[in-house]
């Protein structure tokens, strides 16, 4: 998913960050100064963490000091515009911010903090995501006319990298997306 078409506040902040500390020096970060070129790095392996379901509530607080750094240290607008971005979205997504950080991507986006499942009453057994799947995570049987008791299409937890391809694939709409906690919340 491009950064466009992103809803994700923590996906479309760490990715602004990330192409600045990856773009060329002339456009991007030059790193002639330190806490520029420190704070952005570990702004962007702190929201890979949390991205990843290792959030933790410091997290919070370093980030608070990683833009107040940058904006005070860097010695060029663009690193202070990029320290507003964070600043930014520590201010006006502090909410989503949190809930990331207990495993929850509202937007469902972040791969990690989401499982994927298939819907048996909508699904037409066709094996496309089976075929799709390159970390041989789903199993089921296609279905043959004339024949019956296919084993139904099912998607191992353990295997899924959450790679996405299968909810690509699937010709009907039947691999959706849940929140991870919603479902640990469940007690399933
Ligand atoms: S604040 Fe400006 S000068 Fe300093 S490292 Fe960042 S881009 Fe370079
Ligand atoms: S998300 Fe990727 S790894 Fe997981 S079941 Fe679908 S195709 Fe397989
Ligand atoms: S691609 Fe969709 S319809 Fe086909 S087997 Fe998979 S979940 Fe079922």
């Amino acid at each position: 998913m491009s950064q466009q078409e992103s809803k994700c506040p923590v996906s479309i902040t760490k990715a602004r960050l990330e192409f600045f500390y990856n773009d060329d020096s002339k456009n991007g970060m030059c790193s002639k100064c330190h806490p520029c070129k420190l704070g952005i790095y570990d702004a962007v392996k702190i929201f890979e963490a949390i991205q990843a379901g290792r959030g933790e509530e410091k997290h919070i607080a370093l980030l608070r000091r990683i833009a107040e750094d940058v904006k005070d240290g860097g010695m060029c607008k663009k690193g202070k515009d990029h320290a507003d971005i964070l600043a930014a979205f520590l201010k006006d997504h502090a909410a989503d911010l949190e809930r990331h950080i207990k495993g929850v991507c509202t937007s469902r986006e972040c791969a990690y903090l989401v499982r994927y499942e298939i819907n048996p009453t909508l699904c037409t057994m066709c094996d496309k995501c089976r075929e799709a799947c390159k970390d041989f995570a789903i199993e089921g049987q296609k279905k043959e006319p004339y024949k019956t008791g296919f084993t139904p299409y099912r998607i191992r937890q353990r295997r899924c990298t959450h790679c996405g391809e299968c909810v690509k694939v699937c010709p009907v709409g039947a691999v959706f997306i849940v929140e991870e906690q919603a479902v640990v919340g469940a007690g399933k």
